[in-house]
């Protein structure tokens, strides 16, 4: 059953139960594609419903993982990892420590973080096992909250999606809404507040919507009305399947640019965008400003790096639309072939697997400890 399912989900290089009765561990850890280099991807700890569940869960994540690190340009390849239990009642130092020590056994093939369910803390306890980590605190060298760095480069995205449907980069005057004001969102809305862009903003949380009123000026409306008001860029910032069969026909803004992972519900709502007109930031091309912090995280973590990355993401779009035009298909396909043909030609230049990244990465982060 479990062969069925990888083979189903894509050709992963390699996938590993991790199990370690003593302290209750049950994960698994996939490892999409290491051609650019080690597969970084968090580690995300849910109550599965099956082992099934979980499997899916990880082969889809650790596959985005690695479309998400080409497109952005990044020598690292594409993985994840599962921890099946309750993240409010489940977590315990030796479970992350057990894991911390599966994660070291692959030497650097794959590289954990933070993801739904695991914190900095957690992070740490890993780090008492292995060098193979990311977003350890900032005292431990780490690259701490990446949230600010995902948010400026949407910001950035929104500038190039601008320019393309505008002419122009500029975001003053133009109305942004904005779906969710978490970590992403209210860091978004301080960046577009200094543009001067005109915000309408959108929460299930009052207190949160409150803040962004006093603070930015911006118009509040209901999580039932955000995707429908009148503006020039919608941005996702909340869940996932923002673009689904019920929003797209009542979506009157121009762009579709945010933060969040997963927005088209299904692939053909991409197309469905195409043909309305509206000019869609590929989700995991927009949001890539995390993965660029953790990535300055391996090198030796510079602030003032992880935010020349993040400027990156304007002109990583702009290849996307004009890949689009080009081959006259669909943004969310585009992104698709950017990230596939760069697996396989830079992939092709590069020893398989973490030879040299591994000196890269490896020496200097074990230095750090
Ligand atoms: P978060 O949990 O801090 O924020 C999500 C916000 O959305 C919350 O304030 C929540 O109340 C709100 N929300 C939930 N349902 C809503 C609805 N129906 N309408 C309006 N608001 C709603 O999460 P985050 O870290 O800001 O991440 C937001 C999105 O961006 C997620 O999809 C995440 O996967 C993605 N993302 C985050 C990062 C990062 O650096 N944090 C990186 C890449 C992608």
């Amino acid at each position: 059953m479990s062969f069925e399912l990888i083979e189903k989900h894509g050709e992963h290089e390699e996938v590993l139960f991790c199990h370690n009765k003593d302290v209750g561990l049950k994960a698994i850890i996939a490892i999409h594609n290491t051609a650019l280099g080690p597969a970084l991807g968090g580690t995300r700890m849910w109550n599965y419903k099956s082992e099934t569940e979980a499997l899916v869960d990880v082969l889809r994540l650790s596959k985005g993982m690695s479309y998400k690190a080409a497109a952005a340009g990044l020598n690292l390849g594409g993985g994840k990892a599962v921890i099946i239990g309750d993240n409010k009642t489940q977590k315990t130092e030796a479970l992350f420590r057990a894991f911390g020590q599966y994660v070291n056994s692959l030497n650097g093939r794959y590289i954990t973080a933070e993801d739904v369910g695991t914190s900095v803390k957690d992070m740490e306890y890993i780090y008492n096992e292995t060098p193979w980590v990311t977003g350890i605190p900032p005292d431990l060298g780490g690259s701490g909250d990446p949230s600010p760095y995902t948010a400026h480069g949407v910001f950035q995205g929104m500038k190039a999606c601008a320019n393309e449907k505008f002419g122009s980069d500029a975001l003053k005057g133009l109305r942004v809404a904005i779906q969710g004001l978490g970590n992403v969102g209210y860091h978004l809305c301080e960046f577009l507040y200094k543009e001067g862009a005109q915000l309408i903003v959108s929460d299930i949380d009052p207190i949160k919507i409150k803040k962004a009123v006093d603070t930015f000026g911006a118009k509040a409306v209901s999580p039932e009305e955000i995707s429908s008001v009148e503006c020039d860029i919608f941005a996702p910032c909340a869940l996932g399947a923002g673009v689904n069969d019920q929003t797209l026909n009542k979506f009157k803004c121009k762009i579709i640019a945010g933060g969040a992972n997963n927005v088209l519900a299904e692939d053909r709502h991409g197309m469905a965008l195409k043909e309305l007109g509206i000019l869609y930031a590929p989700d995991y091309v927009i949001n890539a400003g995390g993965l660029m912090n953790v990535f300055v995280e391996l090198e030796g973590y510079s602030k003032e790096r992880a935010h020349s990355h993040t400027l990156k993401i304007y002109q990583n779009l702009k290849q996307v639309f004009d890949i689009a035009k080009k081959e006259n298909i669909p943004n969310h396909k585009a992104a698709d072939h950017l990230a596939e043909s760069r697996m396989a030609t830079i992939g092709r230049l590069k020893q398989k697997h973490t030879g040299v990244a591994q000196r890269v990465f490896g020496s200097l982060k074990v230095e750090n400890r």
